[in-house]
């Protein structure tokens, strides 16, 4: 199978089930540098929209892979950075859309809403899942390292705006740091300005995999339980994977397993829950990989995380 460029998994999604990821800008660049952030640091942070990446790649590679391997749950674009960076992510969506029947979903940090052409643009998505975890500034800042012209309340302003011309799904991330944004009067105003924006979901979210830095606080599941009850019966958990593993048969290789590790670190069962396929079929892949040094072997709390040796 040829390496994939620009699309990577089905990956085991807490969120969204087996995920097939769209990745439409470089790595790795984005609006922000966030402490939790899986794919490392930013290397280019900026605000500017630009026509990073066009349709056609990313939907030839698309078309190959729908034709050989398992109908994913979503279509995500997402990926090694800020997707609403790219001006052509309205054609993109628009042609994913011609050529599958299943729901698109877009993973954005919300930044760029503020702009009716990014809005119009993530408009033509399913599932648009932006991300708000800061009830102020400060805390905006500790948290997501912002291109210094963002402001929180501008972020804000521009995910109600989305919400009133929206009549998709909102489902808003809220990544909780502990020591950061756990205070509950943090979170009471945090509570305030999700209600300005009404998602249909919020999904309680923490670090469960390498992060950009390294000891992101992690809560315990009593304050995650605590924040979940503030923020009302539409928040959930998502801190457990969905068990996805059906076994298939696909044929995995190792360009297929390195293009999901760019993205995103992962354990051997992750891998193989997005993969639709045994460990005992990926095991072997995974120490042939290691010993070539293609991938690297990184202990994070109780388990074993693969990546990229180096990057990409
Ligand atoms: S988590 Fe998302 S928004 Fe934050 S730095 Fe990484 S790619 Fe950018």
């Amino acid at each position: 199978m040829a390496p994939y460029r620009h699309i990577f998994g089905p990956v085991a999604s807490r969120r969204l089930g087996r995920s097939l990821g769209v990745d439409i800008v470089p790595a790795k660049y984005c609006s922000l540098d966030c402490i939790f952030c899986e794919v490392g640091r930013t290397t280019l942070k900026t605000t500017e929209r630009r026509p990073y990446l066009a349709p056609g790649p990313i939907i030839e590679e698309l078309k190959a892979f729908l034709a050989q391997a398992p109908t994913p749950d979503y279509v995500t674009i997402t990926g090694s950075g800020e997707p609403t960076l790219n001006t052509y992510l309205g054609q993109i969506i628009d042609q994913i859309r011609a050529i599958t029947t299943r729901p698109i979903a877009l993973l954005t940090n919300g930044t760029l809403f503020y702009r009716p052409d990014v809005r119009q643009e993530a408009a033509k998505a399913d599932v648009v899942l932006p991300t708000l975890d800061a009830p102020d500034q400060e805390t905006f800042e500790r948290i997501h390292r912002p291109d210094p012209t963002i402001r929180l309340e501008q972020v804000v302003e521009g995910l109600v705006q989305f919400r009133r011309q929206y009549q998709g799904q909102i489902w808003l991330e809220v990544f909780v740091v502990a020591g950061i944004n756990t205070d509950p009067g943090k979170v009471q105003q945090l509570k305030a300005l999700i209600g300005r924006i009404s998602p249909d979901k919020i999904h309680l979210n923490t670090a469960v995999r390498p992060t950009a830095d390294q000891d992101v606080p992690v809560p315990p599941l009593s304050t995650l339980e605590r924040i979940a009850a503030t923020l009302g019966p539409n928040c959930q958990l998502i801190v457990d994977p969905k068990d996805l593993s059906t076994g298939s048969d696909l044929h995995v290789d190792a360009q297929m397993v390195l293009a999901l590790l760019q993205r995103r670190p992962s354990t051997l069962a992750q891998l193989a829950d997005g993969l639709a396929v045994t460990t005992e079929a990926l095991r072997p892949v995974i120490e042939q990989m290691l010993s070539s040094g293609q991938i690297a072997a990184e202990q994070w709390a109780d388990n074993v995380f693969y990546r990229p040796a180096h990057p990409a």
